[in-house]
Formats: structure tokens, C-alpha cells, sequence
């Protein structure tokens, strides 16, 4: 089974993706978190996005094809190291961000004999997005390069012009779903448990 979660920066899609592997085996592929790694391992690709991360503008969509399509072909990659980590399926976090990835990733998954089995989407106000994210940093400070308001404001204009165009795509193919983010975590956790269960998805405790 693959997933994509989809929502605006902060909509907690981490969060809920977390939780997904732990409890269904999925394989969780944030291309935010394996971009951060690539940039605090100084690794030429690291250079190279490190200042589109920071600004929060998105990589060139061949960058980060090349980044799944290595994962889904089993090849060794950042967050990724262990070859069938795969095997049951993978929620995707920030992937795809654009038509074209969305249009790369059906491709590649179908060179597998694969599909996009579930869309979903978190969402959540804009004014909750920047109050959580001004509590995030009075709580641990300021964490990522990106977090700040000036940021998330930019990176929320990006997602509404380059990202959210997708949703038609995925819908006239039937898949999406939208979920209420604002509600709390053990909920939102609930509802897409639901739309899993309503499909062959069976958590793992329950597939025994
Ligand atoms: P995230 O952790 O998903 O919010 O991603 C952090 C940053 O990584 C984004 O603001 C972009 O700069 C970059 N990024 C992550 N995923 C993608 C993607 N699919 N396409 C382009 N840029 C991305």
C-alpha cells in the first residue's frame, strides 16, 4: 500500500507518517528530511538545495525524482539504507510538491507494477499553521533553517501556487481524501486509519 500525505508545511504530516510506520510497516519517505541530511552532511547535493531549503523555495523537480526513483529501485540512499524497507508499501511526506513529480511518481510506481493506492490530505488554517509554528520555537528554539514566519509565509505561497495545483490531478483519479489537521493528533491518527481499513489495509497487529 502507498500513501501520500499530503497538506501545507506544519499540517503535521510528519507526525501522522511517523505514526503510519509504526503501525502498518510502511516505509516513511520525508524528501525534507533526506534534503536536510544531504545538507548537514555537506555532500555536494547538500550544497547545491541548501540555500533553496533555506529560503523554503522548492529543488528542481529532476533532483528530487532522481532522490524517490533511487529509493523505489532499492538503491542505497539517505533515509533509505536498508534494501526492503520498502516491501510493504511507503507513505510519502512532501513528495510529490508538484504536477510534474506527481506525474513522474505514477510513472515510476507503474514501471513496478505499482500505484498511488491513497491521497490524503491535512488541512488545516493558515493562522493555526503560524501559531503552531511560533510555539514550535519557543519551545525548542528555532530547529530548522526554514523555521521561522517570515519562511512559512513564503513557503505556505509556494504550496498554494506550485503545490496544491495537484489536487485535481490526484481526484479525478478518485483518491482523495481530506482530513480536518486541527483536530488532535490521536484523531486525525483515527480517521486515516479508517480510510486505510475501508481499503485491504490491515494494521499489522490485526494482518497476524
Ligand atoms: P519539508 O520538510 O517537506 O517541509 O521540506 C523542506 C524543504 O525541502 C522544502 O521547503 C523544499 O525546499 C525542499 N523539498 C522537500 N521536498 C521537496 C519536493 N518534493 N520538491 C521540491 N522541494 C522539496
Amino acid at each position: 500500500m502507498n500513501i501520500v500525505l499530503f497538506g501545507p508545511p506544519g499540517a503535521g504530516k510528519g507526525t501522522q507518517a511517523h505514526l503510519l510506520e509504526r503501525n502498518y510497516g510502511l516505509k516513511h519517505l520525508s524528501t525534507g528530511e533526506m534534503l536536510r541530511a544531504e545538507v548537514r552532511n555537506g555532500t555536494p547535493l547538500g550544497q547545491k538545495v541548501e540555500a533553496l531549503l533555506k529560503n523554503g523555495d522548492l529543488v528542481p523537480d529532476g533532483i528530487i525524482i532522481d532522490i524517490i526513483r533511487g529509493c523505489m529501485t532499492g538503491q542505497d540512499c539517505e533515509g533509505c539504507p536498508e534494501e526492503d524497507s520498502c516491501q510493504n508499501g511507503f507513505i510519502l511526506d512532501g513528495f510529490p510538491r508538484t504536477v510534474p513529480q506527481a506525474e513522474a511518481l505514477e510513472k515510476m510506481l507503474a514501471e513496478h507494477g505499482e500505484k498511488v493506492d491513497h491521497v490524503i490530505v491535512l488541512v488545516v488554517d493558515e493562522d493555526i499553521l503560524i501559531e503552531r509554528i511560533h510555539k514550535r520555537m519557543e519551545e525548542t528554539g528555532v530547529a530548522r533553517s526554514d523555521d521561522n514566519e517570515e519562511t512559512l509565509r513564503h513557503r505556505l505561497s509556494v504550496y498554494h501556487k506550485q503545490t496544491e495545483p495537484i489536487l485535481p490531478y490526484f481526484e479525478q483519479k478518485g483518491l482523495l481524501r481530506k482530513i480536518d489537521g486541527m483536530l488532535p493528533i490521536e484523531e486525525v491518527t483515527a480517521r486515516i486509519a479508517a480510510i486505510l481499513e475501508e481499503g485491504l489495509a490491515q494494521p499489522l497487529e490485526k494482518a497476524q
